[in-house]
């Protein structure tokens, strides 16, 4: 069976160092690799970096199979996935303000913020007033339903074995935001799904987003990849390698004179 592995870049920076170590570790291990834009969130995103994430990676010799998956162009599959989760009485909508929202779920990465559930606590009146009055809400899942319903959950980790799913470490997470009719790990879930991916390999701090990932997929009758998650590249400051490390952006490299051998070989060093 041959090993289909993506890569999965949301533009809201350029690629550094870091996001290239990710796509040639998924590449190497790929009989096919495809490429994703997750462009959902577009106070974040930019089309700048969307057209320049697919430059980069060429420039790179890092070459893709297949048509580049753009997210916001797939909204109504989206909308559908969420009706299946709605159908089996795991959502519920959340009112609660932006910042809150924001605090907790900015990112797909974990973070230690667990939503309190106040909003799952509403009564039927209370939820159906706020509904009524028109106040905009986000959607969020009932975690602990939603487990009653899969059962216990596991996925395989390559170089680890088996894991068994704890979504619950989660709290509540967001499904669909006030906005978009959707959330990163809905869009995750049923774009692997959708590219027929048998093999996730992203970064560390993915790690845990797999636990709702895997208990999205038995809701809706997907099969669950394997997983490979690895470690992060560190800039010089001995934190993760991110935007703020401007310097190593794959763009700057280029305009340096840098060859892309030489920033492969960088990779491999780091
Ligand atoms: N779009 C995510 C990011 O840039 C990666 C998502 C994934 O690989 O599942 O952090």
């Amino acid at each position: 069976m041959s090993v289909i592995s993506r890569f999965a870049p949301s533009p809201t920076g350029y690629l550094h160092l870091g996001h290239a170590y990710s796509a040639l570790l998924g590449r190497a291990q790929s009989d096919v690799w495809r490429l994703r834009l997750e462009d959902i969130d577009t106070t974040r995103c930019r089309k700048e970096y969307a057209l320049a994430i697919p430059q980069d990676l060429s420039w790179l010799g890092l070459s893709w199979n297949g048509a580049i998956r753009v997210q916001s162009e797939h909204l109504a599959e989206y909308r559908k996935a969420l009706e299946v989760l709605n159908q089996k009485e795991v959502l519920y909508p959340c009112f609660c303000t932006r910042g809150e929202i924001a605090r907790a779920q900015s990112a797909p990465h974990f973070k230690e913020t667990i939503y309190p559930g106040t909003c799952r606590n509403l009564s039927p009146v209370e939820r159906d007033r706020k509904l009524q009055s028109g106040l905009p809400f986000a959607l969020r899942m009932n975690v602990e339903q939603a487990c009653k319903i899969a059962g216990h959950r596991r996925f395989f980790e390559i170089g680890a074995g088996w894991v068994d799913a704890d979504p619950c470490r989660w709290g509540d997470v967001i499904i669909a935001r006030k906005d978009t009719p959707t959330s990163y790990h809905l869009c995750v879930v049923h774009d692997d799904w959708v590219q027929e991916i048998s093999n996730v390999v992203r970064g560390d701090d993915l790690r845990d987003a797999t636990h709702i990932h895997v208990l999205l997929q038995a809701l809706l009758g997907y099969e669950t990849p394997r997983y490979m998650h690895h470690k992060l590249l560190l800039g010089s400051d001995g934190k993760r390698l991110a935007k703020r490390h401007q310097a190593v952006t794959i763009r700057e490299m280029r305009e340096a004179g840098i060859t892309p051998a030489e920033v492969l070989k960088r990779i491999e060093t780091t």
